[in-house]
């Protein structure tokens, strides 16, 4: 995981007080910013003093913070703990989550996951505070799952990254993430095995575990999964998605992302796409007009 020498470019350039480098983040990312705060809280008034705040938080920590995947994610991690600490009821809580009716059977969360590595630590919850998300065993995990979430990228396993995301991600039962798909359950059961030995692989053959003892709880490796986002498209990759110009079968793995899975990050982001979309339209639309009436203007005067 690194940074792109874009955000690192303008990263430096908001340390060095460049305003207008500081206008364009905020003008970048205050659209999906605050459509994900308006479906986490009740009042709209609310979700705009939450974004604000966001990139209060972001700014005064500036010369400090070390993001080591993208300004976005950093700004989702923000806005995420903000949220938490701001609106106190039950379901703030699931904030980070996925998609909460998933969440609503505990008894059907499998508790297999990663046994073979596994000592449970039931205090990891699953909002940490950004600050707590560099540590080392995430930073393991994270990769780990990278790899995982990449080569089956790569590979065009489309199908089994989508089960990656139901049973890791959503912590959904075989059966369940079976239904979804339309597969067989023993499949899914196969390629869930074959993605835990890989993670299991990547872990083992991490540099840093030699000297520790790691230990992985099933929460800890959703966490990581949602914090760092590890399987949502691009942002260009929801543009093709809206102009319909990926492959037929990354349009469908997109759909599924947005409209199955339902993460809550990229519906944010796509809604913000659409609106842009819809004012670029606009702005393109007043042009034309301008353009074939400005002539019958300079007429008349
Ligand atoms: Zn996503």
């Amino acid at each position: 995981m690194s940074i792109s020498q874009e955000d690192r470019a303008l990263l430096e350039a908001v340390r060095r007080g460049d305003a207008a480098a500081w206008t364009r983040l905020i003008d970048e990312y205050q659209g999906r910013l605050l459509r994900f705060a308006q479906t986490r809280v009740p009042q709209s008034a609310d979700a705009e003093d939450i974004v604000q705040d966001t990139f209060a938080s972001f700014v005064k920590a500036v010369h400090t913070l070390q993001i080591e995947t993208s300004v976005e994610t950093y700004l989702f991690g923000i806005l995420r703990n903000a949220i938490v600490n701001r609106v106190r009821t039950r379901w703030a809580r699931t904030v980070c989550l996925i998609q909460d009716v998933y969440h609503g059977n505990e008894t059907d969360v499998s508790d297999d996951v990663l046994a073979s590595l596994s000592s449970a630590d039931p205090s990891v919850s699953w909002c940490v505070s950004h600050q707590e998300q560099h540590g080392l065993q995430r930073q393991i995990l994270a990769q780990a799952l990278q790899g995982l979430i990449r080569d089956l990228q790569e590979a065009g396993k489309l199908r089994d990254l989508k089960v990656a995301e139901l049973v890791f991600y959503c912590q959904l039962a075989g059966k369940e993430a079976a239904r979804l798909l339309q597969m067989d359950e023993g499949l899914v059961r196969v390629v869930k095995h074959r993605c835990l030995k890989s993670i299991r692989e990547a872990v083992a053959a991490s540099d840093a575990i030699r000297d520790l003892s790691v230990s992985f709880s099933e929460d800890m490796l959703t966490e990581v999964w949602a914090a760092e986002r590890l399987s949502c498209p691009k942002r260009s990759t929801l543009g093709a998605f809206l102009l319909e110009s990926l492959s037929p079968e990354w349009f469908d793995y997109v759909d599924f992302h947005l409209t199955t899975l339902g993460c809550h990050f990229c519906r944010a982001s796509f809604k913000d796409l659409q609106e842009q979309q819809t004012n670029e339209q606009h702005t393109h639309f007043r042009q034309q007009i301008l353009n074939s009436t400005i002539g019958l203007l300079s007429d008349d005067m």
